[in-house]
């Protein structure tokens, strides 16, 4: 598919993504590419075994008309309404949208009419609405379990004392598809305070395959610590900023408690 890039740039999104996003973007890709291939290489993994989803959140619609003339075409969207937006504003594009922040039950009427997969899963509730509005569509999603595996208060997932019992659980949605387990590991340029993190999502699908043994994978890593990721055995890392540049926002926005890494 060709992509129309007739898209005028503004100043600000120039000071943002410089004047040739395309060329950025795949220039950065690539590097991302690399060091997944890297880490794959030092722990005896295939780099065609890991999964690299671009995260899009706060690029513009206009901007990701580029990202996907870059050879991008799975969007991951932490916010419903942004992600719906940008659906609706790229619909002549073939994107594959996947929703990988918290969700409220009320937005789940719109998640299922565009999003390939959803790994922020963390109550029978949400399962519950989910599958309801799935089976009115007559289709199936992929989901994730997300798990808090870092005990800070500020993210969401299921504890992980709580985990096997929502597992138990699942074949009661038969809409959902679970292909795995998902984190946030703690904030931290502090590789040895992350990788815990990483490690106990690990233990605990190991330990939940033997009750679903649909949930084979590990949704894990983001631009700050996406390699350690893939050493502890991440199969789909979620990275943004490495690929896309750095938010202008304030993640408290997506993260509620989220401070600056320290
Ligand atoms: C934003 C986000 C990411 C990617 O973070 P970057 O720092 O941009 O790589 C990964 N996972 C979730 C749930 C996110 O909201």
């Amino acid at each position: 598919m060709t992509v129309s890039l007739n898209v005028d740039l503004s100043s600000e999104d120039i000071a943002r993504f410089g004047d040739d996003p395309a060329r950025a973007f795949a220039a950065n890709l690539q590097d991302v590419q690399e060091r997944i291939a890297a880490a794959c290489l030092r722990s005896g993994r295939q780099p065609e075994d890991v999964r690299l989803l671009p995260v899009t959140k706060t690029v513009p619609a206009h901007i990701l008309r580029f990202a996907f003339a870059a050879g991008i075409s799975d969007f991951g969207e932490n916010k419903l309404q942004e992600a719906r937006d940008k659906q609706a504003a790229l619909a002549d594009l073939a994107i594959r949208w996947s929703i990988i922040g918290h969700l409220q039950t009320n937005k789940v009427k719109y998640l299922v009419r565009f999003a390939s997969e959803f790994h922020a899963l963390d109550s029978f509730r949400l399962a519950e609405e989910l599958n309801r509005r799935l089976d009115a569509q007559g289709r199936d999603l992929d989901v994730f379990v997300q798990v808090n595996t870092s005990g800070e208060a500020s993210k969401y997932g299921l504890h992980p004392d709580d985990l096997t019992a929502f597992v138990e659980r699942l074949p009661e949605y038969p809409r959902l598809k679970p292909r795995g387990l998902m984190t946030l590991a703690v904030f931290s340029a502090d590789t040895e305070r992350v990788r815990p993190c990483f490690r106990l999502l690990r233990a605990l699908r190991d330990k939940t395959m033997a009750v679903h043994p649909g949930l084979t994978q590990l949704s894990m890593g983001m631009s700050g610590d996406y390699e350690v990721a893939i050493e502890e055995g991440a199969d789909v890392v979620r990275v943004g900023q490495a690929i896309f540049g750095p938010r202008p926002t304030d993640d408290a926005f997506y993260w509620p408690g989220a401070i600056s890494p320290s």
